[in-house]
């Protein structure tokens, strides 16, 4: 059996300044062919699971591309969008020169690109043209997919993660590629339905170890035990879409003859979802009374997450609301926090370590909704920046958040880095140092995925009410092309009230 399988990864926040290019899709981003599955091979991956999966069945692995962007951000310029997918769709066509049995395409599910409102659905159906009809695809999905019709007609399955914060990539490429040999081998004609809901929640909530998410994924394994029911999936998609099939769905992959009953299971599972609602609701905590409640505490750390700037959402991560506070603050106990700010790093490294700096932080994104920092301080410390992740999710994995630089002014020290980069892992700061638990106060820019990792020491996690550009205050911010009504925007009765 000979199985292709390709990966085009990206997370689209239509609010974030800073468009998708190939700033995000750098050297270290891009593998090709071999490069893609030995870059991948013994980590927590989708293709590292789908791969191995592959290799107890035999499965001859045609590699393809593999693009992970560096980072969220806005949709990704049409010209870097459209190269990299039509790189990849070249070497499938190469690769048909010999049939192929199946496709496997590892996708975020909530990428867009200029033009392309639902990018994933194009590059899946350009799959399925160069394919043709009866060769099986299978998508696995980010859990913040946004699901569209598209989507579910052209590919025979779509599989999301089942965790949030995720730690499944390894078990969700391991899914997909199980479906999707049992499509080839014949075991299963795979049909994908959904119920799609007119709603969005903040990711804060949405978490699966606990509450609403957690419950219905609970119910969803009960419903798999129906004959014919292949795989179901839950997906709150990520709040920052603003494209006109937004909405959080629930995907049930069926064998063909059982459609009926999956779009009943979906529907049900959909009512349940509808009706627990309000508890994605976010409570927040302002910011400067979080500081000082946590300073004065006896224990240590409190992890402080600004989920406003998240990069992992799709904000630039130069906020300076947090920075200040703390600063602010005049702690006398360690703090750790970060920023995103490329030309502070350039004038560091050429101050040198251990000279003192005066400069400008943050707000160079451009965004209105803070301002630029003058902070004093000491250069401690320069990096290339690149750390691997030890914890679950994205095990393994190599960050790239180019040179970076400790600056500590008093108490704060302030990991200064030239990109953004995904913030769930204690690496971010440790990998420079710092050891997040010696801290006070430890800011971590993400809304759930860094409780994986930090939640086994910290001693009180909360989330901050600070402005940005993946604020959980999703009423606040200037939606303009997601259908209506929705909620939280709108009152709605029914899910089904479009007569979807
Ligand atoms: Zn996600």
């Amino acid at each position: 059996m000979r199985i292709a399988i390709g990966s085009f990864v990206q997370e689209s926040q239509f609010f974030s300044p800073v468009k998708g290019s190939w700033q995000h899709f750098g050297p270290e981003q891009i593998a090709r062919g071999q490069a893609m599955l030995d870059a991948a091979a013994g980590t927590g991956s989708e293709i590292a699971g789908a791969m191995d999966t592959a290799a107890r069945h035999a499965v001859r692995l045609v590699p393809l591309l593999r693009a992970m962007s560096s980072a969220s951000s806005a949709p990704i310029v049409r010209e870097v969008y459209e190269s990299i997918r039509d790189e990849l769709l070249a070497r499938l066509s190469d690769a048909m020169a010999e049939p192929v049995d199946g496709v496997l395409m590892v996708m975020h599910g909530a990428m867009s690109a200029e033009g392309y409102d639902d990018a994933t659905g194009d590059v899946l159906q350009r799959v399925r043209q160069i394919v043709g009809p009866r060769v099986p695809l299978v998508a696995t999905l980010d859990l913040h997919a946004n699901i569209t019709r598209l989507m579910c007609r052209v590919a025979d399955g779509l599989v999301g993660y089942l965790t949030f914060p995720h730690v499944d990539m390894y078990e969700t490429g391991a899914r997909g590629m199980r479906l999707l040999i049992d499509a080839v081998l014949g075991r299963a004609k795979p049909v994908t339905v959904m119920a799609k809901l007119p709603m969005i929640v903040p990711a804060e909530n949405a978490q699966t170890t606990h509450g609403v998410i957690h419950d219905l994924l609970q119910a969803a394994r009960a419903h798999l035990r129906t004959p014919g029911m292949l795989d179901i999936s839950i997906f709150p998609m990520q709040p920052w879409m603003d494209v006109p099939e937004a909405g959080c769905a629930v995907v049930v992959v069926a064998d063909e003859s059982q459609r009926g009953r999956a779009e009943a299971i979906a529907a049900q599972l959909a009512d349940a979802w509808w009706r627990r609602k309000e508890e994605h609701r976010v409570e927040l905590a302002p910011t400067e009374q979080t500081i000082a409640e946590a300073l004065a505490s006896e224990r240590k750390p409190w992890v402080l997450a600004d989920s406003a700037d998240a990069p992992s959402s799709g904000a630039p991560g130069d906020s300076t609301v947090t920075l200040q506070a703390l600063l602010d603050a005049r702690p006398a106990k360690d703090c750790y926090t970060n920023i995103v700010d490329a030309p502070a790093v350039a004038a560091m490294i050429a101050a040198g370590v251990g000279h003192e700096v005066t400069m400008s932080l943050g707000a160079r994104s451009g965004t209105t909704l803070y301002r630029p920092l003058t902070v004093s301080g000491r250069v401690r410390l320069i990096s290339d920046g690149a750390f691997v992740h030890k914890g679950e999710g994205f095990h393994g994995a190599t960050m790239h958040r180019g040179r970076t630089v400790v600056l500590q002014a008093g108490c704060v020290h302030i990991v200064v880095m030239e990109r953004a980069c995904i913030q769930w892992d204690p690496e971010l700061y440790r990998s420079v140092g710092l050891e997040p638990k010696d801290a006070q106060i430890v800011i971590v820019k993400s809304p759930a995925g860094f409780r994986a990792a930090y939640s086994p020491f910290a001693a009180e996690i909360r989330v901050l009410d600070a402005p940005g550009v993946c604020t959980p205050n999703l009423t606040t911010l200037p939606y303009a092309r997601i259908p209506r009504p929705m909620w939280p925007f709108d009152p709605l009765q029914d899910w089904r009230a479009d007569g979807a």
